[in-house]
Order: structure tokens, then C-alpha cells, then sequence
């Protein structure tokens, strides 16, 4: 091994007694980290998003805005989404790419702006390996990705020197553009984990073969970064604790692997968790908070270096236990800085209740990566749109009517309140948060009951006056300056023999808020995200997202994480009821589900042994159950009970009351367009109509 480069000890778990430290919140979570040539202000790491304005240097000044308002907004660490070191290993043809000198300009913007906010800031150095998607990727071996139609080039033993060049070249230039680090992304499947683990690695050369030779390249890597960027660098290591893929590492090898990057020069570990490729989930709202913080544990002893937990940290409360208990030394936040900018400065305000909490749903930053769409966030539209989508002060403010207090009216009042305008905010119903208030009941959707509270703190904050149990008419409207229907939807009905007379067809309504009570065998007719969803809920009898262990033999992790790739046989629990999924459609169920979020339902219904039938006609119903005929040949499904989900419909009533009394309104969310509607639509239409009024 060559001579390790002189790097101080950290002083890890410093007493926050300091005047960066916290007034007494969360003492641990702000506590500076001495990393032995800079500071860190506090233990927040924002975590690594690729937004897509990473892939022209013409988007870097919006890329600035955004991280300046997480800078500003009290990270403490910023980690940018990930540059490759060279073309090979590209995410994608002419993405964001670090490897001329030309190209350190425009980084300049984003250094500046994060420092401006008082944050320190590293680059991601992210080679894709066989997951680029591009016909130029390299790997160590010529192994296809299954999640990849192209078939990587295995490298020669000059290609694989010709890349640990890249990445200190890259590193050398991140320097050069004022970043305070690098981190090398180590975990996830990329190139460097696709070298460590036995799954991709078949070489036989200085470089594979044995578990020394596979994690070399990871070593040489930090090594040669840390020559090139000298002692005052942070290089953080992003280190797969668990790949959760077939031959994916084994625990000995990975303690291995953080000692040798340890050595070779590393500032701090992060935690990376799963493959692209792994089929168990990491960080869906399903995954329970924190899952994987024991990983993360189990590391630290065998490492001096500062290390960091990551995945479904949301609040500050999780965050502070976990560094309380001496478990990781950093958390890190990456989507819920995206919904919150302003997380680390609320939490250590003691406002953890102000915080715009990130619900997991991946619905706006990941479905969007692999969408090739810009990044946002469901619950926070202006996240990428930093510098176009502004709530700037009203000059003249208006009375402002919004009727509906489901997400699309929630989202208008708060941002026309906090505009300056003065907003009353009315819904028929006695609680806030529309079909929010039945999404939280679903098994694995808890965290929707953080959105409702956000909002509901944010009205009484922005002094929005809010008229529950009133059912808005014309009259109620007359004397507003802007009156906005968000009347939502209502579900739409079926009509086949005997579904409007049979009381054993029933809505989704009456089941999610369990107003009838579903008997043993059950079918339900639309298989959308609510049918979806009412599978789960007919199916699971408790939310194993509330029980880590619970959750973890559902799907096959190794709670000692000893196994190979940290991977048993799934136990799945029993399902709680016999369950039919049905659409008209012909082929495969869930095809329009998130991209990113899809696969785990199909895969949680198909444990719960749901029967989904595609290309269904409904034929009837009588006593003894659901008559349907599938490709020409006619069945009777036995059930108790018919759940429809099939679609909704806008409600639109108060709005044509309106028309006709001649009160122009402004229509927004499923009362505008039902088909397709999801709660990013509803959140974003709300806050965009409220930026211009
Ligand atoms: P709604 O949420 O329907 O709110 C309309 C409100 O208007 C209601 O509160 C109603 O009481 C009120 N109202 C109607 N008429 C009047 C009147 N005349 N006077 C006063 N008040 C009135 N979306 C996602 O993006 N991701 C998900 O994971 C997701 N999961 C879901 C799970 C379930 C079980 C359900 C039911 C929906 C889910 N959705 C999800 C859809 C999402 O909830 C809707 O897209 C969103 O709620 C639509 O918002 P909205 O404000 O337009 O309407
Ligand atoms: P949806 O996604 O439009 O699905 C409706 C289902 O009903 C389809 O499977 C459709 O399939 C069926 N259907 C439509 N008309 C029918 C009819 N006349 N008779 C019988 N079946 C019919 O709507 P949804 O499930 O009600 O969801 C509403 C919105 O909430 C969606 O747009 C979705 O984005 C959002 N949502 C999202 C999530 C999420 O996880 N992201 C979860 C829940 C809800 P066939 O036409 O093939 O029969
Ligand atoms: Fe979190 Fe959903 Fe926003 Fe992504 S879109 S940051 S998962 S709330």
C-alpha cells in the first residue's frame, strides 16, 4: 500500500456549547464537525440529486439559485448530483461531465452560491458504468445491466488505470472551480461497486478475482484523488454498506473496504444503500424511517472517519436520535431538503412543525429523473424553479376566495397568504387535506398525514382564515375580488347488471375510511393508484413501515446484514383478505404507476397473493359474486364484496352556479381536469395560480 497521506483525526460528537450550535434544539444535529482542515457548521449533509440542470452549463445559474437556497437554508454539506470523470462513464449521452479545464467556469456560480449561503460544497464524481445509458459505457466485465439495454465493453487493464486518472483529473478540476470535496460515489451499482462485488467483477487480473483485488480499484481510486487535491480536500467515500442484489458483497469484504479507503485518504463515509438493480426498496414511503441506520452503525466502529446515515431521515427528531445514539456522526438529506430548503434552519429554530415534510412518493425528483424530466417535488413546486417560480409581495392585496381545502386549494391559499393577500379558505368537510385524508390510511403511506399538518400550520401561520363545514354557494362568494374552485373530484360509478342495486358493491370511500367493513373475499374493479392502493389496504392488516423487523423479513433483508448482498428469503405476512385486481384493459396491471415506485407495489400485491386479471369484462353481479369474462371464457369470482376504483370524475357543481350567476372563478386541481390528476398536478396548479394573482 502506498504511504497514506497526513489527514487530522475529526472530532466527531462535539458538544454543541458553541454559538453555531442550536438554542437547545437538536443539540447533536448541530453540532459543528471539526474535520480536522475545515469545519462543518452542523451534521446535515444534503445527499446527492441528480436534477437535470447538471447536463448544460447554460441551466448552472438556476442549478446556483437552488443550491444557495439550501445553503441559506442551513445544510451544512452540499453534495452536487453526479459529474462523470470522462465520457465513459457518462450517465447518458452529453450528460454532466467534469473532465476539461474549459468546463470549471460555470461551476464557479454554484460554489460561490453555496458558500454565500455559508455552506460548504462537494462534487459527485459519478462514473456509471454499466448503468450509462449510452452505447460507450465501460465495465470491469461484459455483463449487460438488467435494467440497461446496453451491453457495457469490459476494460483492458491500460482502460481501468486511464479511469483512475479521470477521477483525480476531475477531482483536480472540482478544486480548481472553489469545491470544498469530492465525493466518490462508491454504492448503488455504479462502476467502482460494480469492481467490488463478485455479481459484476469475472476478472482475473489485478483487479478481480479475489475480494483484495476487487475492491482495489475503489482504493487507488481515493488514493490518487487524494494526491491530487492535497490534504485540505474532503474527499467523502460513498460506500455500498448493502448492495441487496445476488452476489453482491458480504459483510467482511465491505468492513475491508472502508478500512482501505480510510487509509488511502478519505474524509468521510457515507452510507449507500441497494443497487439501481435491487429489487427490494430503499427509500419509498413504504421503507421505514431510518431503515437502514443499523448499517450504518455496524460500520463505525471499524473506521476513525466521520460517518454519515442516509435514507428516509425526514425529521429532525429521527435525525437527532440516530446521531444522539452515537449510530452515524452525519445524516444525510437529500429529497427532504428538495421539499424544505429550509429544513436545518426550522429544525434549529425549534419549528420542526414549519417543516414541509418529504412524503417519499418520488412523484417529482426520481419519476422525473428516469422520465428525463427536470427535478422537482410534489409538495414543494418551486424546487428547480427557483428562479422562475417566485411568491414575490403583493402590492395591492385582494380578497381571495379558495374553496376547497384539498391539496390543489391548500397549496393557492398559503401561497396567496403568504403573498400578502387576504384569503378564506373553505371546505365542505370538517378537517382539511381532501383525499390526503384518505391516502394516509393506506398501509405505507403514513407520511401523508405530514402534509395535511404542514399545511394546516402554515394557514394559522400566514393568517389564512379557514371555514371548515361549510359548503360554499355563489351567494357565500359574491363579495371576493378572486374566488378559485379546487371542488376536487367525485368518483366515478359503473354500470353493469345489478352494480348500482347489489349492496355488496361499495366505493373506495366507504372502504378507506372504514365505513363498511369488507368481508373475507373481496374484488375490486380499476386497478389505478387507488385500486392499487385499496389492494394494499384490503390485504395488509398493519403497516409494516410502523415495524422495522416486521418489514425487513417481508422482504428478505438480513437484519444482522452478515448474508451475502445482505439478502435472505422473503416471509411475507399472510395476506388478510382473498383479493381480486381487475381492469378492462388487456396485458400486465400498474403499467402507469411511478416508475420508480411501481415495481414495489406489483411486488407487495403479488406476495399478498392478489389475483390480477387484465382485459376483464364485468358481466354481472348477484349472491354469488362478481360475474366476468376473460379472453372469451365467463367466471364467477366468489365474492362479499365489489370495490370500485375505477377513476374520478371533476366536481364541478359550485363552479357552473358560478358561470351562470356571471362570477368568474379560476379552476384548479381534479375539479379542473380529473383524468390523470395526482397531487403534484393539484399542488403545483394551486401554487402557480396564487404566484400571479
Ligand atoms: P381533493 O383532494 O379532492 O379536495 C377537494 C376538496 O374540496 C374536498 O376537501 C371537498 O370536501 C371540498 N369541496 C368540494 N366541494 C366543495 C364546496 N362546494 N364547498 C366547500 N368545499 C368543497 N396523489 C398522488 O399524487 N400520489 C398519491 O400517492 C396519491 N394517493 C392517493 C391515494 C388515495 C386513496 C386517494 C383517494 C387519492 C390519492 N392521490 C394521490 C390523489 C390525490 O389525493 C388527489 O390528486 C388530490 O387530492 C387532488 O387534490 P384537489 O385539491 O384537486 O382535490
Ligand atoms: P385511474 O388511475 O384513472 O384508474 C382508474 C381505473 O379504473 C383504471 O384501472 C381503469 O382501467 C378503470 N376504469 C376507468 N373507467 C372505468 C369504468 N367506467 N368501468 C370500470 N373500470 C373503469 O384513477 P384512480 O385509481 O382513481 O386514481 C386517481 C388519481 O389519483 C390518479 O390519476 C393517480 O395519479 C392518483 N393516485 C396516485 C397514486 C400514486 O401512488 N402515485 C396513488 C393513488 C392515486 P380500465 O379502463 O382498463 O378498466
Ligand atoms: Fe420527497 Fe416526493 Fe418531493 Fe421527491 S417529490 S422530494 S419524494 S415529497
Amino acid at each position: 500500500m502506498p504511504a497514506q497521506p497526513e489527514v487530522n483525526p475529526p472530532a466527531l460528537n462535539a458538544p454543541a456549547s458553541n454559538e453555531t450550535a442550536s438554542n437547545g434544539h437538536y443539540p447533536h444535529l448541530f453540532a459543528p464537525l471539526d474535520l480536522g482542515f475545515t469545519t462543518l457548521r452542523n451534521r446535515v449533509l444534503m445527499g446527492s440529486m441528480h436534477t437535470g440542470l447538471e447536463d448544460r452549463a447554460s441551466d448552472f445559474p438556476k442549478l446556483a439559485a437552488y443550491f444557495r437556497e439550501r445553503a441559506e437554508g442551513g445544510a451544512g454539506l452540499i453534495v452536487t448530483g453526479g459529474f462523470a470523470p470522462n465520457v465513459v462513464g457518462w450517465l447518458k449521452p452529453f450528460g454532466s461531465k467534469l473532465s476539461w479545464p474549459w468546463e470549471v467556469r460555470p461551476h464557479k456560480f454554484i460554489t460561490k452560491a453555496a458558500h454565500d449561503g455559508g455552506a460548504k460544497i462537494a462534487l459527485q464524481l459519478l462514473h456509471a458504468g454499466r448503468y450509462g445509458y449510452s452505447p460507450l459505457q465501460v465495465a470491469p466485465s461484459k455483463l449487460k445491466a438488467p435494467i440497461n439495454p446496453f451491453t457495457p465493453r469490459a476494460l483492458s487493464s491500460r482502460g481501468v488505470e486511464r479511469q483512475i486518472s479521470a477521477y483525480a483529473n476531475s477531482a483536480k478540476l472540482a478544486r480548481d472551480a472553489g469545491y470544498d470535496g469530492v465525493e466518490i460515489m462508491g454504492s448503488e451499482g455504479y462502476f467502482i461497486n460494480e469492481f467490488t462485488a463478485p455479481r459484476t467483477n469475472k476478472r482475473n487480473d489485478a483487479w478481480g478475482g479475489t475480494p483484495g483485488k476487487r475492491m482495489r480499484f475503489a482504493v487507488e481510486t481515493v488514493r490518487r484523488v487524494r494526491e491530487a487535491v492535497g490534504r485540505d480536500f474532503i474527499i467523502v467515500y460513498r460506500l455500498s454498506l448493502l448492495d441487496l442484489v445476488e452476489d453482491g458483497n458480504q459483510w467482511d469484504e465491505i468492513v475491508a473496504q472502508a478500512k482501505a479507503v480510510e487509509a488511502a485518504g478519505a474524509t468521510i463515509i457515507n452510507s449507500g444503500v441497494g443497487w439501481h438493480e435491487a429489487r427490494v426498496p430503499t427509500i419509498v414511503t413504504s421503507v421505514p424511517r431510518a431503515a437502514w441506520v443499523d448499517a450504518t452503525a455496524k460500520i463505525k466502529p471499524h473506521v476513525a472517519l466521520p460517518v454519515v446515515a442516509t435514507n428516509r431521515i425526514n425529521m429532525p427528531d429521527v435525525a437527532e436520535g440516530i446521531l444522539a445514539s452515537g449510530k452515524a456522526d452525519m445524516v444525510s438529506l437529500a429529497r427532504p431538503l428538495l421539499a424544505d430548503p429550509h429544513w436545518p434552519a426550522k429544525a434549529r429554530a425549534g419549528q420542526a412543525q414549519r417543516i414541509n415534510t418529504c412524503i417519499a412518493c418520488n412523484q417529482a425528483c426520481l419519476d422525473h429523473v428516469f422520465d428525463n424530466k427536470s427535478v422537482s417535488c410534489l409538495v414543494n413546486p418551486r424546487a428547480g424553479h427557483e428562479t422562475e417560480l417566485a411568491y414575490k409581495p403583493v402590492l395591492s392585496a385582494k380578497r381571495v376566495a379558495v374553496v376547497g381545502a384539498g391539496p390543489a386549494g391548500l397549496a393557492c391559499a398559503t401561497v396567496a397568504a403568504e403573498r400578502g393577500h387576504r384569503v378564506t379558505l373553505f371546505d365542505a368537510s370538517n378537517e382539511i387535506g381532501g383525499q390526503f385524508n384518505y391516502a394516509k390510511r393506506v398501509p405505507g403511506k403514513e407520511e401523508f398525514h405530514e402534509t395535511i399538518r404542514y399545511f394546516g400550520n402554515t394557514l394559522a401561520e400566514t393568517g389564512v382564515e379557514l371555514k371548515l363545514g361549510t359548503l360554499a354557494t355563489p351567494e357565500l362568494l359574491a363579495e371576493f375580488d378572486e374566488v378559485v374552485v379546487a371542488t376536487g373530484v367525485n368518483p366515478r360509478k359503473v354500470a353493469f347488471p345489478g352494480s348500482d342495486s347489489s349492496t355488496k358493491v361499495v366505493g373506495y370511500l366507504d372502504v378507506l375510511s372504514g365505513r363498511v367493513k369488507v368481508g373475507a373475499k373481496a374484488a375490486i374493479i380499476g386497478a389505478g393508484g387507488i385500486g392499487f392502493d385499496v389492494a394494499e389496504f384490503l390485504t395488509v392488516e398493519d403497516s409494516p413501515t410502523l415495524d422495522k423487523s416486521r418489514w425487513m423479513a417481508e422482504w428478505g433483508i438480513d437484519p444482522d446484514f452478515s448474508a451475502r448482498g445482505a439478502l435472505l428469503k422473503p416471509q411475507p405476512e399472510p395476506p388478510a383478505r382473498e383479493v381480486w385486481l381487475l381492469q378492462r384493459t388487456p396485458g400486465a396491471l400498474g403499467k402507469k404507476l411511478g416508475k420508480t415506485s411501481g415495481w414495489v407495489h406489483r411486488a407487495t400485491l403479488k406476495a399478498k397473493k392478489v389475483k390480477m386479471l387484465g382485459g376483464v369484462e364485468y358481466l354481472g353481479i348477484d349472491e354469488t359474486g362478481l360475474r366476468i369474462r376473460v379472453d372469451g371464457a365467463e367466471q364467477t369470482l366468489p365474492v362479499d364484496h365489489v370495490v370500485v376504483c375505477a377513476g374520478q370524475e371533476p366536481r364541478r357543481e359550485l363552479f357552473d352556479q358560478l358561470a351562470a350567476a356571471g362570477k368568474s372563478a379560476h379552476l384548479i386541481g381534479g375539479a379542473d381536469v380529473a383524468a390523470e390528476l395526482d397531487a403534484k398536478r393539484a399542488i403545483a396548479q394551486g401554487s402557480r395560480l396564487a404566484a400571479r394573482l
